[in-house]
């Protein structure tokens, strides 16, 4: 049986509906392989909980804008639902829905106990300012409160949002509970109880997958990157830092390429100073579409889904993708790259190391302590290590793809953790 989508559907192709529709394929193909029955497909295949929203926000005018806002608990068997928070115009129920599913599967495949969720706001955060940013962040935070809580849902940032939407959330949440209530969200401020470490967990892991999957020196290795925001800014910068060659890097301004290798620190800096990537004067301007086509070692897609499509897909010549981005390729481009030969080390393993240290930051919270930045980086590369480890070692054993093993071992878990529970009532 083919998994259903929900029958919530509209008419119109959103990139969040292709993402939903990439990411149930996916599930399909992991039921399959691993002949999982139709009942528990389906289950795997729905959200727990969806939660729709209006935000009412007042601007600085005057007026009054409505946004939407969703929070979706894909899936709780094994803990709390954990997934981050994306402001971003195209936000909508289906993208939440995929980006919630990717994290329970994330977090099965990295042995972390908590189940999968993401929320999302439809606004560009861009276009307002920080106290009508602080306003819509609070009021959606009320909209969506009795989802959220330390042992329930555990948001963290992503596309849009940042610390201090974070040191909001946990205020608002903390307000309304009558204490302060660190463990309510991760990759908060340090001075709230945020996890040394943390803010650049998910571009480390990029790095320690990137560099486990080359199996050589890094020293000259070509890099491109796509997206140069917390995940792609950093990634490029330990990349870098490794020995590789970080020649090209784009973000929503452009392109930027370098055949010598671009001087990333510096880079960060004009980046930071002047909005973007674009103008940076050692380096010359790129069609930003150009990216993926370079004839470069590693290409490290760190924007948003569908980023590399069978449209663009043929003239990819990098050797390894390392998926920094969740879902930035799709499925009908993952076909083609492995026929090609090229090695695509997906999302829910490459981009781990973000939940890896929400979970340690969470476990500080609860115990009220907090660990040393060596003592986190030392447990975020075990445990990506240890998952890098199990996925490829599936891959051999069962002739997948790295992306079809990490859902399989995800997938797997989950599955045994539902037919362990059993079913209530
Ligand atoms: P961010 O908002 O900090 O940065 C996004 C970057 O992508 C920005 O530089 C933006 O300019 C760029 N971008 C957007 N559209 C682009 C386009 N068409 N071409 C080139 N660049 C484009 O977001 P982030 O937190 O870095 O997240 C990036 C990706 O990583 C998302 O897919 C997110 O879900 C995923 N991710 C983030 C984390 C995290 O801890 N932040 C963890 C795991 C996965």
């Amino acid at each position: 049986m083919s998994i259903m989508v929900p029958s919530t559907t509209p008419a119109l192709i959103t990139p969040g509906r292709q993402a939903l529709d990439s990411a149930l394929h996916q599930l399909d193909r992991t039921a399959e392989h691993l002949g999982l029955d139709d009942g528990l497909r389906t289950m795997l295949a729905t959200p727990r909980r969806s939660l729709t929203v209006s935000v009412p926000v007042r601007r600085e005018d005057g007026r009054l804008d409505v946004v939407q806002g969703y929070r979706v608990q894909h899936n709780v068997s094994r803990g709390p639902a954990k997934g981050g928070l994306r402001f971003h115009p195209a936000v909508d129920i289906h993208e939440v829905t995929a980006l919630a599913m990717w994290m329970t599967w994330k977090c099965a495949l990295v042995g972390i106990p908590y189940g999968g969720a993401k929320g999302g706001v439809a606004v560009d955060p861009t276009g307002l300012t920080t106290r009508e940013l602080e306003r819509l962040t609070r009021r959606y935070v009320n909209e969506i409160l009795p989802l959220i809580g330390p042992e329930k849902d555990i948001p963290a940032p992503d596309v849009g949002t940042d610390e201090r939407t974070m040191a909001w959330i946990m205020d608002t949440y903390s307000v309304n509970t009558g204490y302060s209530v660190p463990g309510v969200v991760t990759g908060k401020p340090t001075t709230l109880g945020g996890s040394l470490g943390r803010a650049g967990a998910t571009s480390r892991g990029v790095q320690i997958a990137a560099l486990a999957a080359l199996g050589r020196s890094p020293e000259g290795v070509t890099v491109a990157v796509q997206g140069f925001g917390k995940v792609g800014g950093p990634a490029a910068q330990y990349l870098a830092d490794a020995g590789c060659k970080v020649v090209a890097v784009s973000d929503v301004s452009g392109a930027v390429y370098n055949a010598a290798g671009l001087d990333v620190a510096r880079l960060r800096a004009w980046a930071a100073e002047s909005g973007g990537v674009r103008g940076f004067h050692q380096a010359d301007e790129l069609p930003r579409e150009d990216l993926f086509e370079l004839d470069v070692d590693v290409l490290v897609p760190a924007a948003l889904e569908g980023a590399i499509t069978e449209a663009n897909a043929p003239r990819v010549r990098a050797r390894l993708i390392v998926e920094g981005a969740n879902g930035p390729v799709t499925p009908e481009a993952d076909e083609i790259l492995a026929a090609n030969g090229t090695t695509v080390v997906p999302d829910i393993l490459a981009n781990a190391g973000g939940v890896i240290v929400s979970y340690l930051e969470w476990v500080q919270n609860m115990q009220a302590y907090s660990w040393s930045s060596g003592d986190v980086e030392l447990k975020l590369r075990e445990l990506m290590l240890a998952a890098y480890a199990e996925v490829t070692a599936t891959a051999a054993d069962r002739g997948l793809t790295l992306r079809q093993a990490a859902h399989v071992i995800g997938v797997s878990r989950v599955a045994e953790a539902h037919q362990m529970r059993g079913l209530y009532p």
